[in-house]
Parts: C-alpha cells; sequence; structure tokens
C-alpha cells in the first residue's frame, strides 16, 4: 500500500481556538475514509488543509511525500486542480445550466470544448442527471443537486475526493445513493474522505473511521454484525 496523505504533528489554530491538534496520520492510495466528529470538532478544517485551501500553523500535511508548504504558487495551483471537493449546500451560477455549470473546472482546467463536453455528458450520465442537463439549478430536488455537485467535483477526474458532509441534508434512502456514487469513484482508485456525522453511514459501510474529538484524532472501531450490515447495503435504493 502506498501512503498518499500524511499528516505530521500538524496543528491549526484560530487565535486561541485550537481547531486541529498535532494530528499524525497516514492515508493509502485508494483508500476510503469516514472523518467523523462534532459540529467544531475540526473536520472541514482536515479537509482544507489537504485541498490546499488553507496551511497548518505547525507540522506538516505531504502529498506523495511533499509536503504542500513547499509547493511553488504554480505548483499549488496544479495540485488543488487534481482535487474534488463536494460541499453540504452546493452553490451552483442560476444562469448556468447543469451542463454549463459542470463544465466550469473544465474551463478554467483549460480543456477543449468538444473535450470538455465529452467529459460533462460523461459526468452527468454517471450521476443520473444526463436528462437534466439543460435544465437549471432551482428545477433540482435537494438529492439532485447534491448528484450535480457530485458531477461538477469529479467531471475532471480527481485524484482525491473530499466531501464535506454531503449527505447532511438528504434522507437515509438518498445518503444511500451519494454513498454508492462516492464508492464507485472510489473503485476506480480515487481516495476518497467524507466527513459525516451520520452513525448509519458509519455503521453500514466497513472503512476507516478518523474520530475528531476538540481537534484530536483518535481511530475509532465499530463492532458490527455482519449480517445486519448486509442487509442495510442491500437496502433497495427506490
Ligand atoms: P467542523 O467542520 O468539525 O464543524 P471546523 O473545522 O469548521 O469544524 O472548525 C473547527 C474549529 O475551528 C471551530 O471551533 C471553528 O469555530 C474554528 N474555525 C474554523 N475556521 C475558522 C476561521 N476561519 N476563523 C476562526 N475560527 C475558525
Amino acid at each position: 500500500m502506498t501512503t498518499l496523505i500524511e499528516f505530521e504533528r500538524v496543528s491549526r489554530y484560530f487565535l486561541e481556538k485550537q481547531a486541529l491538534v498535532n494530528i499524525d496520520c497516514k492515508i493509502n492510495e485508494g483508500e476510503f475514509i469516514f472523518l467523523t466528529g462534532h459540529s467544531g470538532a475540526g473536520k472541514s478544517t482536515f479537509l482544507k488543509l489537504i485541498a490546499l485551501q488553507d496551511k497548518a500553523c505547525e507540522g506538516a500535511v505531504k502529498i506523495n511525500n511533499i509536503n504542500l508548504s513547499d509547493l511553488s504558487t504554480s505548483g499549488a495551483n496544479a495540485y488543488r486542480r487534481k482535487i474534488g471537493f463536494i460541499h453540504q449546500s452546493p452553490r451552483f451560477i442560476d444562469d448556468f445550466t447543469i451542463a454549463e455549470n459542470v463544465a466550469l473546472p473544465l474551463r478554467l482546467r483549460g480543456f477543449s470544448y468538444p473535450e470538455a463536453q465529452r467529459k460533462v455528458r460523461a459526468a452527468l450520465f454517471k450521476v443520473g442527471l444526463l436528462n437534466r442537463s439543460q435544465d437549471y439549478f432551482h428545477m433540482l430536488s435537494g438529492g439532485e443537486r447534491q448528484r450535480a455537485e457530485i458531477a461538477r467535483a469529479l467531471v475532471h477526474s480527481p485524484m482525491i475526493i473530499l466531501a464535506d458532509e454531503p449527505t447532511g441534508n438528504l434522507d437515509r434512502k438518498l445518503s444511500l445513493e451519494i454513498m454508492e456514487l462516492l464508492l464507485e469513484f472510489n473503485k476506480i482508485g480515487t481516495t476518497v474522505i467524507i466527513a459525516t456525522h451520520d452513525e448509519f453511514l458509519l455503521q453500514t459501510y466497513n472503512y476507516r473511521i478518523f474520530d475528531l474529538i476538540q481537534g484530536k484524532l483518535e481511530y475509532r472501531i465499530i463492532e458490527r454484525q455482519n449480517n445486519l450490515v448486509k442487509e442495510l447495503v442491500c437496502e433497495p435504493l427506490i
């Protein structure tokens, strides 16, 4: 197993507030990780450090053994383009269609129009929204909006997917749909880290759980009853 992401004694403070405290952890290439903890425990900060939207006050966040703080401006921008970030409450441009919104990350990355079109269609197909491509964001339901957000985060085939409470506003059936979609991308080798409060997801899927408790990291082990878990996973999505 190859380590992709490594935190070495990472701390992040906001004035006196300790958002992350002396974090040491390793995440392997292709892993699926749950990041959990109460509101304010440091989950978003953890994800932002990986996305290079924020920097550690102490310690090192390394990707493929490279300290993100050592990257040049262009190196940092190139790295950021390899990340797919899924927000709990996605924001889309109202005057653009779903397809135009999903195409934005590709336009920023300099893809030609035909290539971008092809990728947008593939991403929307993957999340089951191809037939909504000419609609506008306000026309979509909550679950469809989250799927559109996933299409936009994944359209450029990122190396790492970071999802900040992507199922926070959804019911159980839709949460499972979103999880299954993320798992599909994980199956083709994408490393996925999902911040979630949802005990049901933690119980249902057997992946490593990083538990943040007031900025400190603990690993959580769940004793699963195999039959029960199997039953829940097999619950029909429709
Ligand atoms: P979570 O995602 O688990 O809810 P956050 O990572 O958003 O937690 O926040 C962790 C702590 O850091 C909280 O106490 C929060 O108020 C504080 N914090 C996060 N971002 C900032 C910021 N930009 N300025 C000041 N405090 C912040």
